[in-house]
């Protein structure tokens, strides 16, 4: 549903048709468009009614669309979002990388990592505090401590923080102390945690599913958005194919097919979608050449040694020249 209201509406009528929109549990997103002032609803529009609108003096009138991705989309919010985390832009040309190791493992190694990703460029921090692992006897992180030592990672190299949530358990901590909250592949669907993360009003990373269509991906930013914030990050991360030569399957049209589709910026995990590190680069400079907003990399001090994941996890110095090469294709295929 899309009220169109009335030029020159008065603020004040403005503001209390957006409570009333509030009250009955909706949502909206302000759009202009070529001088014409709306609001876009979503939520649960099966018991309003149009009438529940037009008694407000603002409304000039109101359309009925259907739009799965009323949020999301691109059809309430036509140009690109940018958001600006922590002073770091991203999205609407704006490029950022996140890099860091899959999971934090110890003082030495998350600052060792951090401060060679920030001397190459990196503009946010990775690192899983609580991991999400197919094997219950694997390493599943060093949880609240772990996020205690990547905070003094920032502390140390001013890099926000990206970390995974696994559970509404922890929302009050993430809510505290993390920059950027990422959502794993295997919560893409989790729909109450996408809700309950929505509403802290924080930037998310949301990761595709292993088996997820776009369109179940860009439901699950609808999800998240529908909680609260307007900060969501879509990442794809590799799907599960027949394939067995690379851990999953990078779906490189996704970036092109997303960015038809929605606003959101799209970031590239060319870790997780190949498996091994010597594919990283290659894929790197392949989503950079096909317009994401971004890169998450999994970067280790000592890989052969990593706790998780470091069969695909680069080293600092692989890290640097990915860097340097990645801003020589954005360059090249800039218009
Ligand atoms: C990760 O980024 O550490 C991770 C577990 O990734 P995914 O959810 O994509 O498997
Ligand atoms: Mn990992």
């Amino acid at each position: 549903m899309i009220i169109i209201l009335k030029q020159g509406a008065e603020p004040t009528e403005v503001e209390a048709l957006q409570s009333i929109i509030r009250s009955r549990g909706l949502v909206y997103q302000p759009i202009e468009s070529e001088g014409q002032s709306m609001l876009g609803l979503a939520g649960d529009l099966s018991g309003i009614s149009e009438d529940d609108f037009l008694r407000s003096s603002c409304v000039e009138r109101i359309v009925r669309v259907k739009e799965a991705y009323k949020l999301a989309g691109r059809k309430f919010h036509p140009a690109d979002s940018v958001f600006e985390i922590c002073g770091r832009k991203i999205g609407g040309g704006n490029f950022a990388v996140i890099a860091g190791p899959c999971s934090v493992e110890s003082e030495e190694q998350i600052l060792s990592v951090a401060r060679d990703v920030k001397a190459a460029g990196a503009q946010f921090l990775r690192g899983g505090a609580f991991k999400p692992r197919t094997s219950p006897y694997a390493f599943t992180g060093l949880g609240l401590d772990g996020l205690e030592l990547l905070k003094l990672a920032r502390e140390k190299t001013g890099l926000p923080i990206v970390t995974e949530i696994m559970s509404a358990e922890h929302l009050a901590e993430f809510e505290a102390d993390v920059d950027v909250v990422q959502i794993g592949a295997r919560n893409m669907q989790n729909f109450s945690l996408l809700r309950q993360v929505g509403g802290l009003n924080k930037p998310v990373l949301l990761k595709r599913g292993l088996s997820s269509t776009l369109d179940e991906l860009l439901l699950a930013a609808e999800h998240v958005m529908a909680g609260g914030t307007r900060e969501v990050m879509l990442c794809e991360r590799g799907i599960r194919t027949f394939e067995t030569a690379t851990r999953n399957t990078l779906d490189l049209s996704a970036v092109p097919v997303l960015k038809q589709r929605t606003h959101l910026p799209v970031i590239i995990d060319p870790s997780h979608a190949t498996g091994y590190w010597h594919l990283v680069e290659p894929m790197a400079l392949a989503a950079a050449a096909c317009g994401a907003d971004g890169l998450i990399i999994e970067v280790h001090n000592h890989p052969e040694a990593a706790l998780c994941d470091g069969a695909q996890s680069v080293t600092p110095q692989v890290f640097r020249r990915i860097m340097i090469r990645v801003a020589k294709v954005r360059a090249a295929v800039a218009e």
